[in-house]
């Protein structure tokens, strides 16, 4: 079975726990579902050679962000701006919550 990641969200603030950009605080711009990957704004910059024509009327050397697997990630609380551990918690209408394990806030509320 594969390992679900439901912690990470779009608009999420994230902070990369591994490689080259380690240290490194984004916004995620999308998640890629079918990789566990996400795409954070500003980070993991890759250039990529295009031609000219079509869409692009120069051509050249365009910087894209490429994604990163999740577990590479951890989400700085919205609400005490620390890189957290998220638990989720159930309400009573049955709806699910991520809830920083740090200062144990509701983050989706
Ligand atoms: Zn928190």
């Amino acid at each position: 079975m594969r390992k679900k990641h439901p912690y990470i969200k779009k608009s999420d603030k994230v902070v990369v726990l591994a490689g080259k950009e380690k240290g490194k605080i984004g916004t995620v711009l999308r998640i890629e579902k079918d990789m566990d990957c996400a795409v954070v704004e500003k980070v993991n910059m890759v250039k990529r050679h295009t031609r000219a024509g079509g869409k692009n009327a120069q051509g050249g050397i365009v910087e894209k962000e490429a994604p990163i697997h999740i577990s590479n990630l951890m989400l700085v609380c919205s609400k005490c701006a620390e890189p957290s551990r998220l638990g989720i918690r159930i309400l009573d209408d049955g709806s699910k919550v991520r809830v920083c394990k740090k200062c144990g806030e509701l983050l989706d509320v």
